[in-house]
């Protein structure tokens, strides 16, 4: 089973068996890995019910160390529920990163 990186070149997503990438055709060197930017598409349901069900006060920001922000979403209950639906959304679609950085999507890429 390959997992998914990017192309260090253009960016696009490729498997980590393709030697050469299948959209800028760059030759990719894995055995000094690219900063994989590999989706934990499982992590990103946890997140998502996380932030359906208790997203107004920001537990989706506390389970994925984005204290900070989080109190400041009880402060505000949730940016009065319009940042709870922007999170939630963020995180369907894959826009939304944990506190290293690492994106969490319910969906593989296309
Ligand atoms: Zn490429």
């Amino acid at each position: 089973m390959s997992i998914n990186v990017f192309c260090r070149y253009c960016g696009q997503q490729i498997s980590d068996v393709d030697l050469v990438c299948p959209h800028c055709h760059s030759k990719q060197h894995f055995n000094t890995p690219p900063h994989t930017n590999t989706r934990r598409n499982s992590e990103g349901v946890v997140a998502f019910v996380l932030c359906f069900f208790l997203g107004f006060i920001g537990i989706h920001r506390f389970y994925y160390g984005k204290v900070g922000t989080g109190f400041l979403m009880i402060l505000t209950m949730g940016g009065l529920g319009i940042w709870w639906l922007v999170d939630l959304i963020r995180i369907g679609v894959g826009h939304f990163t944990d506190s290293q950085g690492n994106r969490l999507s319910l969906i593989h890429d296309h």
